[in-house]
């Protein structure tokens, strides 16, 4: 289907929680096209969109989570864990998971954030909030977005993160979540500091952006690996490479929407019902039936945070 019109930006709904940021003033909409790309193929099989920012607004107008949702399910992708990545966005998460049956919610200050936080002197008693909201729910299933980012920030924020995901990895370790680890720019750390502090059992190396060697080492500690859109990319090889070499039992995949929307509509607003076009891309890039890979997705999905819901 190819008609943009099915995708209309919706009104916010009645009751719903409003977006938290905004995609369009942070990244200077004006020089995108934010237009929603139109609902691909259904699926034939259901599928988890594992990573989402749904408080995030982006587009000419908010979607919000239950049109979110009814956008993603008509073409199969079911449901959705949503990651708030700082306090507003945290309690966010979780009001809106337990709101909706079909999302649960991962909390974290994300690592760019951290350092913002970390000067104003607020790290700990934001750190403290966050262990707050992970046992205020049984719909909180993971500790994340956490890890290192050390392109989007430099040198001076380096510290700051690391004491950051010191102390998410302990939170997850300590009350049996999934860690979602946010890797940019810092495999050897990010692998060096799990080490360190432990590996939690349940732990997903979100938007993975390794190459095969780091694949490997990922999975030797009983790492799942989250794609995004990014594996579509052209540039994208080493993805591929490491998609091609995973086994089928520790493949995720995600929008990270409202970012990273799958060729060929890069730059414009993601959504979970754009997963479609990034598992055929993944299933066409492994040789895999399409149906195969969905219901593995979605089991591991399962496996990977802690159980049905
Ligand atoms: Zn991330
Ligand atoms: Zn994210």
């Amino acid at each position: 289907m190819t008609d943009d019109a099915l995708v209309p930006d919706s009104p916010r709904r009645s009751g719903s929680p409003g977006p938290s940021r905004s995609r369009v003033t942070e990244q200077g909409g004006g020089k995108r096209d934010i237009s929603r790309p139109p609902l691909p193929e259904p699926l034939p099989a259901p599928v988890v969109d594992n990573h989402c920012h749904l408080d995030i607004e982006d587009g000419n107008s908010w979607l919000d989570p239950a049109s979110a949702l009814e956008l993603a399910s008509s073409v199969g992708v079911t449901r959705i864990v949503q990651i708030g990545c700082d306090l507003q966005g945290a309690a966010w998460a979780v009001k809106t998971a337990e709101e909706f049956d079909a999302i649960v919610a991962g909390v974290a200050i994300h690592p760019n954030e951290a350092p913002r936080v970390d000067a104003a002197g607020g790290l700990d008693a934001g750190l403290a909030e966050i262990e707050r909201l992970v046992l205020s729910s049984p719909r909180v299933r993971a500790v994340g977005e956490t890890g290192l980012d050390y392109f989007r920030t430099g040198a001076d924020g380096v510290a700051a993160q690391r004491r950051s995901f010191a102390a998410h990895i302990e939170l997850a370790l300590r009350h049996d979540k999934t860690l979602v680890i946010h890797d940019r720019n810092a495999h050897v750390d990010v692998l060096a500091m799990l080490d360190e502090h432990g590996v939690p059992d349940r732990t997903v190396l979100h938007c993975f952006s390794g190459d095969a060697d780091f694949a490997r080492r990922c999975l030797d500690r009983g790492g799942y690996l989250s794609f995004a859109g990014t594996v579509t990319f052209k540039n994208a090889q080493d993805l591929r490479d490491a998609l091609v070499i995973a086994p089928l039992d520790r493949i995720l995949v995600e929008t990270d929407a409202p970012f990273l929307a799958p060729m060929p509509f890069r730059g414009r607003p993601n959504a979970s019902y754009l997963i479609p076009t990034t598992v055929r891309a993944m299933a066409e890039v492994r040789g895999e039936d399409l149906e195969v890979l969905c219901t593995a997705i979605n089991a591991n999905t399962e496996n990977a945070f802690g159980g049905r819901w």
